[in-house]
C-alpha cells in the first residue's frame, strides 16, 4: 500500500502470518506511534533501551526497523487536521505488531475517544495487562514478589458496547415500556437503562486466547472471573462459555479444578493448565492475600477494569504497567497511563510503562533474550535507586533522574554482564519451589485449600464434614450424646456391629425415640433406635444429585462413603452455607 506520510523503511521486513501463526524475520518492521503529552519524551528514551537490548542480544544478527505512523496531535498537524487517519490504521493492520504511547482524548462534542476507536476499528477484543513485580518498586505489599499475573479482558461488550438510554428520552421510556409491560419486569420510575450484552463468540475468543497463552508459557492456570452467582445468563455465561472452549478446543492440554481435585487427588497431571474460577469480589480479596495462586485471569470487560487497576496498585506498577491490546495477530502495545500534559516535553516522567509494553511486544515476536535483558536492567537499575521523579518520592535514598537518564542507566546494564541462563534458572526454580508447596497443600488438606482459596464448591466432597465422629455399636444413648454436646453435632455414626452395617442416630431420634416414646437414654443402645442402612453417596456426586437423593429419601443429611466406609456428612445447613456463599449456578 502506497502511504501519503508514512514512511516505511525499505531495508526491513514485515511480519507476516502463517499458518494462523506470526512469522518474523530478523529485521521485522513495527510500526510506533509516539503518542501526545509525554508521549514524546517517553518514546524517545524507550526506542534506545529496545534497540540496544536487541543489539546486544543478537549481536546485530536482528534488528527492529521502525516505521512511524501517526495519531493523535501530531497526525492533526500532519493530516490537516485529522487526529485518526485512515492510513495509520491500515498501517497498523498491514505492520500487524506496533507499539503506541498515550494519546489525548480531545474534550468536546463529537469525538470518540481515539484509544475506544482504535479497538473498535481493528477489532481488538483482548486487552492483556501483566502485573508483576520488579524487586525495588515501592509497593504496598508486604511480600509483592508473589504477584505474578497476566489479566486478559474482553474489549467489546459488556459495559464496552456502551448501550445505555438516558433517563427521560424517547428511547429510554420506549425501552422502559417494553420492559415492564412484555417482560413484566420492575424497577424504579426514572431510571438510565443499560444493557450488557455477553456473547458466547466474543467470550470464546478471549478465553481462547487467554488459554493459548497460559499453555506457550507455561503458566499454571486460568482464572475465569465472574458474578455469576447473581447474573446468571451473562457473568455465569461468560464462566461457562469459557469451561466450554476449554473442554472442548483445549482438551489434552487443560484440566478443570475439579477434575483436579476428585481425579487426581489435588496433583498437577503433566503440565496441564488447570482451568477453575472465581467470584469477581473473592478475586479481589485473594489478589492480595492469596496472590501467587493465580497466573492468568480471563476477565468480561468491567471486571477486568476494576481489577488490572487493583492489581497493578499492589506492586506499585500503576505508573510502570504495560498493556496491549490485541486481535487474533494484530497487536498494539501501549503504555497504560495518560498523556500527563503538565510534564510534557520536561523529559521528567517515568517511562516504564512504555518501556514494559516493548517487553510484551518483544516477547509477542519471539525475542524473549532481548526482552529478558531489559526487564532484568530495569531491575538492577530501580534496586540501585535510580529513579524518575515518581518513585524517587516514594523512596530513601533515590538518586532521581530524567526520563533520558534514566533510560542511559538502563542501556549501561544492558551492555554490562547479565547472566539470563542463570537469572532464567533462578526464576524457574523459585517457581517450581512454590508450585510445589502449594501442591502438597492440596494433597493433604484439599478441603481446607478450598476454604481459602475461594474455589466454588461443586461436590459433596467439597462441602462435606469430614472425620465424622463414630461411636462403638452397643454404645449406650446417654454416652453417644455426650459425645454428640462435646463435639457440637447434630448426628453420630454408629460403627458397625454383628451385623457388619453402619448406621446413623440423630438429634430427630432421641427426640422420637426416646423423649416421644418415653424411655430412658441411659438403658437404651443406639444401635436400637438409630437408622441402618445408611444412605449413602459417592464423594464426587454433584451438589445438585444430593440434594435429590436427600429430598427423595426424605432425610437431612447423607453420609458420603468410599469403598463402604463412611468419610464424611453433608446436611441441609451444609448445602444451605454454601448456597448462601456462593449462590447458586444452575446446571
Ligand atoms: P495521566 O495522563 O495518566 O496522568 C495522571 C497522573 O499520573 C500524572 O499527573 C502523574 O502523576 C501520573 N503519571 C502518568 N504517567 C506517568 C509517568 N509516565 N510517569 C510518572 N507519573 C505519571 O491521566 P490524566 O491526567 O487523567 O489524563 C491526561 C490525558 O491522557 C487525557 O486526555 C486522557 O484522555 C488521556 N489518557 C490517555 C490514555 C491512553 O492513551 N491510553 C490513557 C489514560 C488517559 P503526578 O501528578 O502525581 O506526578
Amino acid at each position: 500500500m502506497d502511504y501519503k506520510r508514512i514512511v516505511v523503511p525499505e531495508r526491513g521486513e514485515k511480519i507476516k502470518v502463517q499458518d494462523g501463526k506470526l512469522a518474523v524475520p530478523d529485521n521485522p518492521i513495527l510500526g510506533y506511534i509516539e503518542g501526545d503529552g509525554i508521549g514524546p519524551d517517553i518514546t524517545r528514551a524507550c526506542l534506545r533501551v529496545w534497540d540496544a537490548a536487541v543489539e546486544k542480544a543478537y549481536g546485530g544478527k536482528r534488528k527492529v526497523h521502525w516505521c512511524e505512523i501517526f495519531m493523535g496531535e501530531k497526525a492533526g498537524g500532519i493530516y490537516d487536521g485529522d487526529y485518526f487517519p485512515a492510513e495509520s490504521l491500515a498501517a497498523l493492520k498491514d505492520l500487524i505488531v506496533s507499539i503506541k504511547g498515550p494519546l489525548t482524548t480531545p474534550v468536546g462534542g463529537g469525538f470518540r475517544s481515539l484509544n475506544v476507536s482504535l479497538r473498535q476499528e481493528l477489532d481488538l477484543y483482548a486487552c492483556v495487562r501483566p502485573v508483576k513485580h520488579y524487586p525495588g518498586v515501592p509497593s504496598p505489599l508486604i511480600d509483592p514478589g508473589k504477584v505474578d499475573v497476566v489479566i486478559f479482558r474482553e474489549n467489546s461488550e459488556d459495559v464496552y458496547s456502551g448501550i445505555e438510554y438516558q433517563t427521560g428520552t424517547p428511547e429510554n421510556e420506549k425501552l422502559a415500556r417494553f420492559l415492564r409491560q412484555e417482560m413484566g419486569v420492575d424497577f424504579f420510575e426514572d431510571a438510565g437503562l443499560g444493557i450488557k450484552p455477553i456473547s458466547p463468540f466474543a467470550t470464546k475468543r478471549l478465553v481462547r486466547k487467554a488459554i493459548q497463552y497460559a499453555i506457550d508459557h507455561d503458566r499454571e492456570s486460568v482464572t475465569l472471573v465472574h458474578k455469576g452467582n447473581i447474573m446468571k445468563y451473562t457473568e455465569g455465561a461468560f464462566r461457562n462459555w469459557g469451561y466450554e472452549v476449554a473442554r472442548d478446543e483445549f482438551g489434552e492440554q487443560t484440566i478443570t479444578e475439579e477434575e483436579l481435585y476428585s481425579k487426581h487427588g489435588g496433583k498437577r497431571p503433566g503440565n496441564k493448565v488447570v482451568i477453575n474460577d472465581r467470584i469477581a469480589d473473592i478475586i479481589f480479596q485473594l489478589m492480595l492475600l492469596r496472590p501467587a495462586e493465580f497466573d492468568v485471569l480471563a476477565t468480561m470487560n468491567l471486571n477486568g477494569d476494576y481489577l488490572s487497576d487493583a492489581v497493578a496498585a499492589e506492586v506499585g506498577g500503576m505508573g510502570i504497567a504495560p498493556g496491549a491490546n490485541m486481535a487474533d495477530h494484530v497487536a498494539v502495545f501501549e503504555a497504560t497511563h495518560g498523556t500527563a500534559p503538565k510534564y510534557a516535553g520536561m523529559d521528567k516522567v517515568n517511562p516504564g510503562s512504555l518501556l514494559f509494553s516493548g517487553v510484551m511486544m518483544l516477547e509477542y515476536i519471539g525475542w524473549n533474550e532481548a526482552a529478558d535483558l531489559i526487564s532484568h536492567a530495569y531491575s538492577d537499575t530501580v534496586a540501585e535507586k535510580i529513579v524518575t521523579y515518581d518513585f524517587a518520592r516514594l523512596m530513601q535514598g533515590a538518586t532521581e533522574v530524567p526520563t533520558s537518564g534514566f533510560a542511559d542507566a538502563v542501556i549501561d546494564r544492558i551492555m554490562g554482564d547479565i547472566d539470563l541462563a542463570a537469572k532464567a534458572q533462578e526464576r524457574i526454580t523459585a517457581i517450581e519451589k512454590d508450585r510445589q508447596e502449594r501442591e502438597a497443600r492440596r494433597v493433604e488438606h484439599p478441603f481446607e485449600e478450598m476454604e481459602v482459596s475461594g474455589r466454588t464448591p461443586t461436590t459433596v466432597g467439597d462441602i462435606m464434614t469430614r472425620m465424622p465422629i463414630t461411636v462403638k455399636s452397643g454404645t449406650r444413648v446417654n454416652d453417644a450424646m455426650r459425645v454428640m454436646r462435646e463435639h457440637g453435632i447434630s448426628s453420630v455414626l454408629i460403627e458397625p456391629g454383628d451385623d457388619g452395617l453402619w448406621a446413623i442416630m440423630t438429634q430427630r431420634d432421641i427426640v422420637s425415640r426416646i423423649v416421644h416414646a418415653n424411655r430412658s437414654p441411659a438403658n437404651v443402645v443406639c444401635d436400637e433406635i438409630a437408622t441402618k442402612p445408611l444412605v449413602t453417596v459417592p464423594v464426587d456426586m454433584s451438589l445438585y444429585d444430593c440434594s435429590s437423593q436427600m429430598l427423595e429419601s426424605n432425610i437431612r443429611r447423607v453420609v458420603v462413603a468410599q469403598n463402604n466406609v463412611p468419610i464424611g456428612i453433608v446436611s441441609d445447613t451444609d448445602l444451605f452455607r454454601n448456597v448462601e456463599e456462593f449462590g447458586w449456578l444452575p446446571e
